[in-house]
């Protein structure tokens, strides 16, 4: 059923293949718009380290003021050499998570058919659960400091902060993303036998989580067992909620378990929907491929489907999946990363033609 609406969408391609593999992704979402009987339009922003080397500021001053005037943001990936990556996060995308509090940052972990896993023999039902990442507060944290620098004494200190509300929402969260699955499980990464003030918080927090969905099915292990648990029993895993840490840890682990980073998506998601939520690729900027025209536009693609998705457009964001899938089917329709022959424009090419066909 056809809604209607237009969306409109903020786009930030970023550097390097961001700027290769952001139009792809808009073309595919204009054309499932077009199947689907939506519409979007889109602002495009140049944020990016190029802008940086420029003009010194990431973006304007009132930047995040302009951003708030969509419905969602599309974002493909900052970072270059030639600008420190402090300078990248904190003048861009920190300021976007903590201002828009888009505390919770969501990675799928899905082994598509014609991709290959790292993990030998694993099909696909048994590689699909999604990662829910506390992403505004917990160890990554301004607070500390050092003493007595560069002397024997030497001393560096960095709290971890975890507020009873920041902790609830990403637990509620987690748990209401699990309601619509299939398993209904929800897995907390912690490590109370070794952190003793914020991790038995954390736990005690997902104990009373659980006790407010009781038709969830709940378990946790210890960030260290838990990772080789990814690698050896992916199977176990539906939604699983991590600290901003151990949550950051989990979703680079994951897609790799799922194969390339260059078909990996994520959402930044401000459950609220107060501010527009941030959609974007896992990968980066990949300067060692960036200009040559042979980046993989998967993610990007697989993101635009989080994004309507998110925006309501659940056939839509099926269309797309549907369009991916049907060309990781042939080496000519897949890039290199993915043992395929395409570059970027005919793997593009191939997915619009999934999505018209
Ligand atoms: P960041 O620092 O932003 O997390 P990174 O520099 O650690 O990023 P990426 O930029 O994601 O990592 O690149 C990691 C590797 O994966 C590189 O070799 C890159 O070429 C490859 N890669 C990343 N994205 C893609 C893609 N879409 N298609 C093909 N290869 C990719
Ligand atoms: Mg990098």
């Amino acid at each position: 059923m056809a809604s209607g609406k237009t969306y409109k969408i903020a786009s930030i391609p970023g550097d390097g293949i961001g700027k290769e593999v952001i139009p792809v992704g808009q073309r595919a979402a204009e054309a499932a718009a077009a199947k689907h009987g939506f519409s979007l339009t889109w602002t495009e922003f140049d944020w990016s380290c190029e802008r940086y080397v420029e003009t010194g500021q990431m973006m304007p001053d009132d930047g995040i003021a302009q951003v708030k005037e969509h419905d969602a943001i599309y974002l493909g990936a900052v970072g270059w050499p030639t600008v420190e990556d402090h300078v990248s996060l904190w003048g861009l995308l920190i300021p976007l998570r903590r201002e828009l509090d888009l505390y919770a940052n969501v990675r799928p972990v899905r082994l598509l058919k014609g991709v290959q896993s790292p993990l030998a023999n694993r099909k696909p039902e048994e590689i699909d659960f999604i990662v829910v990442r506390e992403n505004v507060e917990g160890e990554y944290s301004e607070i500390g400091g050092r003493l007595y620098r560069g002397t024997e004494n030497e001393v560096a200190v960095q709290e971890a902060m975890f507020t009873r509300r920041g902790t609830d929402r990403i637990m509620d969260y987690a748990f209401k993303v699990a309601k619509q699955r299939k398993r209904k499980h929800v897995t907390s990464a912690t490590k109370s036998n070794g952190i003793v003030h914020t991790m038995p918080f954390w736990d005690e927090r997902f104990a009373a989580a659980g006790k407010r969905h009781p038709e969830i099915e709940t378990s946790q292990y210890h960030i260290d067992i838990l990772t080789a648990h990814f690698v050896q029993h992916p199977d176990w895993f539906d939604v699983v909620v991590g600290s901003n840490l151990f949550g950051d840890i989990l979703s680079d682990l994951g897609p790799a378990v799922a194969g390339s980073i260059g078909i990996a998506p994520a959402a930044n998601i401000n459950p609220e929907g107060v501010f527009p939520s941030m959609f974007e690729p896992v990968h980066g900027s990949a300067p060692d491929i960036a200009g040559k025209g042979i980046a993989n536009p998967v993610a990007a693609v697989w993101t635009a489907a989080i994004m309507l998705e998110h925006l309501g457009e659940t056939e839509a964001a099926k269309t797309l999946e549907a369009a991916i899938e049907a060309t990781l089917q042939a080496p000519e329709t897949k890039t290199a990363d993915l043992g395929g022959t395409a570059n970027t424009e005919q793997s593009a090419t191939a997915i619009i033609e999934a999505i018209n066909g």
